[in-house]
């Protein structure tokens, strides 16, 4: 076994890795970037070298700053994690030519599966089942319409390099498919730096289920079972889970062995994920799944497969790298019960499912794990970590895993609803909707669920009363005072009418009056705008958080939210304009669609903006005429004004 790795990755990965890693008595080495000088991973390592600027192509893609930072500190092996360079066939050589051994298969093998369109052609060979489709040489979009036309609409475009649902478009007609094309070939450029797509059918009611596979130098191969990931958004997991609902043991076996025999045919070593998509309009039927592509790296759900194998997959991927052969023989690897993870994001579900930063002023998963369960919290953050623009917005996966799917996923739920973060909007409350959901409970799921539901798993209730006054109690600062502060018992005298201090609170464009009084005795009086008078004791403060111009209160699983603007603050907003848009993130203006003087219409997009490595199309708020636009290719950061409209006269 290796006495020293270094962990080519940041955030919760590089936690996981370090954490088996100090199990096995094997010491390690963090890398950073500027934005990760305390992160967690830095903390926990043996060791830790800064590799340069926060922006990824600066620190955690540069791999010759990485070898060069595992020979100075006598590391024997990289881990890479998953995204980075997990899969970067270059980055292996370069590993292997350093005298260093890469934690992760061969150069060849990722060679092989690496582009989309290739590992179609070569599962075809091996006779995979591969979906239908294009994934020829060919460019030209006329070649491609083509094709789409051949295959049958609905058809989707992927790009070949792609990863992470990105440069990804489903088209339904013919006419959208110039478009469609162009888009995917810009998110494709931006975030791969490769724009070649392929097309291929879109499968109707599809269920995405993979196989983990695992392979040694000695040309062995098992599978560890299968994992649903069918809960996703923008093409991406968000619930995963092992075993698959509904999974038959004919099913199983037949795309077990097809998984094997994939990993078989390009003499994997490692741990690897065969993903299949399903056509489930008539159920699972062993003739009815296809091969979609191979994950030559640990899935960020393999978390799943431990909880139902009970096998610790870095240990194995450790071991395996060390030389040693398979830990376990596949009539040695058992199945029990159900397991569920739960990605929770700095995403707003409401505006369809954008990216968010921020810092997290408050985090708090369950400290126990829900009765009849076991669970696992993963993260790579701390309370007071920013979610920074640099990396992927993922705060934490919570794991759970119980006898059988019914209880799991009620654990699951109400794992979630005790969880508090704070400070950056998040997806738990979105989650927890869909770990209810009746579809979902039922198993009756495909990658169509959450965007069928989305409008009912997104709603957010509004704040009762009683929330509002927790609020702005919180916000007031009240009960914060002591009783020998002079306000304190100026505001407890009872000759005078306690002195009620005024708090704005502040919900999207909302804006909420709460008038606190403290009478005395720990109680206080909260009255809303101008009527509603609500009672409330210094209890009522737990699950409530401040921050500077913010409040929250956690109830139920939801975190509302409220801004309590600095009243001598509001200059510059007013300044901006009532009708002006703001950058929802730092980023980089991509596409102007519309020019200064323009009427435009409300839905009118009016330009793209990419940050966080997406395209997030800006349209107008409402009708009116363009007075100012962000320019193609400007920088701008989070709140720059990117569009200002004429001010009506009167408005
Ligand atoms: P997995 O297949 O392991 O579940 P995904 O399909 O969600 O992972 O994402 C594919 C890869 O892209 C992963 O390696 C993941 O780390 C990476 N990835 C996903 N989202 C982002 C992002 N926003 N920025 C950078 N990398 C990402
Ligand atoms: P990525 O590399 O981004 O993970 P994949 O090829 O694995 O790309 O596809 C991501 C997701 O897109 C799948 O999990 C599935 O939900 C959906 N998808 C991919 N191919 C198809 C298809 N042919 N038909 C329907 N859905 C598909
Ligand atoms: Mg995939």
């Amino acid at each position: 076994m290796f006495s020293k790795i270094l962990i080519a990755n940041r955030g919760e990965i590089a936690v996981r890795v370090i954490r088996t890693a100090r199990r096995m008595g094997v010491r390690t080495v963090a890398v950073y970037s500027d934005a990760d000088a305390n992160a967690l991973h830095v903390a926990m390592a043996d060791e830790a070298v800064h590799i340069g600027p926060s922006p990824v192509s600066e620190s955690y893609l540069r791999g010759d700053r990485i070898i060069e930072a595992a020979k100075a500190t006598g590391a024997e092996a990289i881990h890479p994690g998953y995204g980075f360079l997990s899969e970067n066939p270059d980055f292996v050589d370069q590993v292997e030519a350093a005298g260093l051994v890469f934690i992760g298969p061969s150069a060849a093998s990722i060679r092989a599966m690496g582009l989309k369109d290739a590992a179609k052609r070569l599962m075809e060979s091996a006779d995979v089942p591969v979906v239908p489709g294009y994934h020829g040489e060919a460019q030209d979009i006329v070649v491609l319409a083509s094709k789409a036309r051949e295959i049958g609409y609905p058809v989707l475009i992927k790009a070949r390099a792609g990863g992470g649902g990105k440069g990804m478009r489903r088209v339904e007609h013919p006419d959208d498919f110039p478009d469609a094309l162009s888009g995917a070939r810009r998110e494709a450029k931006a975030a791969f730096g490769d724009d070649r797509v392929l097309v291929e059918k879109y499968v109707e009611k599809p269920r995405h289920i993979e196989v983990q596979v695992f392979g040694d130098n000695f040309g062995n191969a098992v599978h560890l079972f299968e994992r649903d990931c069918s809960a996703q958004r923008r093409h991406q997991k968000v619930i995963e889970e092992a075993p698959a609902p509904g999974m038959t043991a004919e099913m199983r076996k037949a795309m077990t062995d097809a998984a094997v025999k994939a990993a078989k045919a390009i003499s994997y070593s490692g741990a690897g994920t065969i993903e299949f998509i399903v056509d489930t309009s008539d159920g699972l039927r062993p003739d009815r799944f296809w091969f979609m592509e191979m994950n030559t790296r640990l899935q960020v759900e393999h978390p799943v497969t431990e909880m139902i194998t009970g096998v610790d997959l870095v240990e194995w991927q450790l071991r395996v790298a060390a030389g040693e052969k398979l830990p376990k023989s596949q009539e040695e690897i058992a199945l029990s019960g159900h397991a569920f993870e739960a990605r929770i994001y700095a995403e707003d579900p409401q505006r369809d499912f954008l990216p968010a930063i921020g810092t997290l002023h408050h985090l708090s998963f369950p400290i126990q794990a829900p009765a009849g369960s076991t669970m696992r919290i993963e993260t790579g953050v701390r309370q007071g970590d920013a979610i920074s623009p640099y990396y992927d917005p993922m705060i934490a996966k919570l794991v759970v895993h119980a006898e059988d799917r019914h209880s799991a996923l009620g654990a699951l739920a109400t794992a979630l609803k005790n969880t508090e973060i704070a400070g950056s909007v998040t997806n738990i409350a979105f989650l927890a909707a869909l770990a209810e959901d009746a579809d979902f409970a039922a198993g009756d799921v495909d990658t169509g669920l959450i965007g069928r539901k989305q409008a009912a798993l997104t709603e957010t209730p509004q704040p009762d009363a009683t929330i509002v006054a927790r609020a702005g109690l919180a916000a007031s600062g009240m009960h914060g005072v002591s009783s020998d502060d002079p306000w304190a018992s100026l505001t407890g005298y009872s000759h005078f009418h306690p002195i009620e201090r005024q708090v704005s609170l502040h919900r999207g464009t909302e804006e909420l009056k709460a008038g606190v009084t403290a009478p005395g005795n720990g109680r206080y009086t909260v009255r809303l705008d101008g009527s509603q008078s609500i009672g409330l004791t210094q209890a009522d403060l737990a699950g409530t958080v401040t921050w500077p111009g913010h409040v929250a209160v956690f109830a139920a699983g939801i975190a509302y939210t409220f801004a309590v603007p600095d009243p001598f603050a509001s200059a510059a907003e007013a300044e901006a304009g009532a009708g002006s848009m703001r950058a929802p993130m730092p980023g980089l203006v991509k596409l102007v669609r519309a020019a200064q003087g323009d009427a435009v219409k409300k839905g009118q997009p009016l330009l793209i903006l990419e940050a966080m490595k997406m395209e997030h199309t800006i349209a107008a708020q409402h009708d009116g005429v363009i007075a100012d636009i962000a320019s193609e290719g400007a920088q701008v950061t989070d709140g720059t004004v990117l569009v200002r409209f004429v001010e009506e006269a009167g408005a």
